[in-house]
């Protein structure tokens, strides 16, 4: 069961949150060959199921107590572990939850664990986790997609009704393209950053991955709103997603639910070489679309192709200043043999991080240094801020963006390893939205080579969720791509 089926028989008092949560620690233990979970404690989960049932029979009707979930693992918490993925924080206990875990708590789900990702959300594959990857339950011989892997194996492996993830360049969008289940990575500042372990601050953000919009609209509603233990964190009032997600629009009928929508389709999202299995599902998704009601338009994002460049100097700028806090004194690891304090950094910090941290750690420095900082960071922040405008120049011709959200199918396991900027190539389609800081989805829209799933990704304007979230659940009620499990697979 979904979000919302589970929410109905719970409700209902079909089953209770301690049957489902047992039913799913038995699942999550027949799939340990997965590798989504990091931190799995069946007595903890059960404790907090109890207290959920407690809550429902004492007449309470939030739409999310008792429903089981986990967390990606670089949300920090105080009663699991927190790794970020990293041997740097093995044994890590923070002494405070993170805003989106303490919001999801207190609206009554259930957390089972904690979710396996690359370390410090660093990867487009999972296989930067410093434990072990995980894999695709569609095909375990191929990666899950990053950095929220765990959270995608987890759900489309049906261990879990739904997760939390992050997404900092893609990182939400492309692992639930990758696994074939639907997530959304709102607009920058909709969801706290407080207690999420920081990788690029002005990039990462935090969101659902679920099933369906439906799922995730009534996730995001829990999870997002103003906070004021983050600085960036937007005012403004708690939103009900899911009743935007249902709000009719104007001049709409029950046959074009999209009637008067305007899709933009970005000439750079479809170039010659995009694979044609990829763009055979899109545009199969992109004619239900139009089904509906919506029109396609064709618009321009002339400056795709430098968000690679641009995302590669900046993220990894913000990554190398967050990341100089794992110093061996306050934090998780420190070396057992040093001889003074330099060497106490030195000799924690090339124990602690894998060979992707650093390396971001040398490029961010490289780029911030003095004599390079002009060339390059104040350059990407330039380009980043034209990137952004670009959009807007778009958004005057549409209401909605739309185009892939990875250039293929989830590859196979170990194909990325040898050359990262392969890897870092790939992240093309997610990046432009991430720089702007655009809310982002990915819609499972059918199925390419290996048969594997594809998603669609639809970008919205800033705050325009409800209306991503609309036009994702009107997709998904009128087609069943959703629906495709590894467990029951459509073919
Ligand atoms: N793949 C991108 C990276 O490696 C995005 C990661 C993310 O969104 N956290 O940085």
């Amino acid at each position: 069961m979904g979000v919302a089926e589970t929410r109905q028989a719970l409700q209902s008092k079909q089953v209770s949150s301690v049957e489902l949560t047992q039913a799913l620690l038995d699942r999550a233990a027949a799939h340990q060959h997965l590798g989504a979970f990091l931190h799995l404690d069946a007595e903890a989960a059960l404790a907090r199921a109890a207290a959920a049932d407690a809550r429902l029979a004492a007449g309470e009707s939030g739409a999310l107590i008792g429903v089981p979930l986990a967390h990606k693992d670089i949300f920090v918490t105080a009663d699991m572990p927190t790794t970020a993925g990293s041997k740097m924080l093995e044994g890590y206990r923070s002494p405070f939850d993170a805003t989106v875990v303490a919001r999801l708590n207190a609206a009554g789900t259930v957390s089972l664990g904690k979710l396996n990702c690359d370390e410090y959300a660093m990867g487009s594959a999972n296989e930067n986790s410093a434990y072990f990857p995980a894999t695709n339950p569609w095909d375990t011989t191929r990666v899950p997609g990053g950095s929220s892997g765990g959270s995608a194996a987890a759900v489309a492996a049906r261990l879990l009704p739904g997760a939390t993830g992050t997404d900092t360049g893609g990182s939400i969008r492309q692992p639930a393209s990758f696994t074939g289940i639907t997530g959304i990575k709102p607009t920058y500042g909709v969801c706290s950053r407080y207690g999420m372990i920081a990788f690029a601050s002005s990039l990462d953000q935090a969101g659902p991955m679920a099933r369906s919009a439906e799922d995730c609209a009534l996730l995001l509603s829990a999870m997002s709103g103003f906070d004021e233990r983050d600085a960036t964190s937007v005012q403004q009032a708690p939103q009900d997603f899911h009743a935007q997600m249902l709000q009719p629009r104007e001049g709409a009928s029950a046959a074009q639910p999209l009637k008067g929508l305007r899709i933009g389709l970005p000439r750079e999202f479809f170039p010659a070489a995009l694979a044609a299995d990829v763009d055979g599902a899109v545009r199969a998704g992109l004619k239900e679309l139009e089904k509906l009601g919506a029109t396609l338009v064709d618009v321009s994002l002339p400056r795709t192709e430098l968000a690679i460049p641009v995302y590669y100097i900046i993220a990894p700028a913000e990554a190398s200043s967050n990341l100089s806090r794992f110093d061996g004194v306050k934090f998780g690891h420190r070396a057992a043999k040093y001889t003074d304090l330099l060497d106490m950094y030195k000799k924690t910090r090339a124990e602690g991080f894998g060979a992707e941290v650093k390396r971001r750690i040398m490029i961010g420095t490289y780029v911030l240094s003095h004599g390079y900082y002009d060339a390059y960071y104040l350059q990407a922040q330039k380009l980043r801020r034209m990137i952004a405008d670009d959009f807007q120049a778009c958004f005057r011709q549409c209401d909605l963006i739309a185009g892939p959200v990875a250039p293929s199918v989830a590859w196979k396991a170990g194909e990325g390893a040898e050359d990262p900027v392969k890897a870092y190539l790939a992240d093309i389609f997610t990046l432009p939205g991430s720089l702007a800081g655009l809310p982002g989805m990915s819609v499972p829209v059918g199925f390419g080579e290996g048969g594997m799933p594809v998603g669609l990704q639809l970008l919205g304007n800033y705050f325009k969720e409800g209306q991503l979230l609309h036009a994702a659940h009107a997709l998904q009620q009128a087609t069943d791509w959703h629906r495709a499990s590894p467990v029951s697979r459509p073919f």
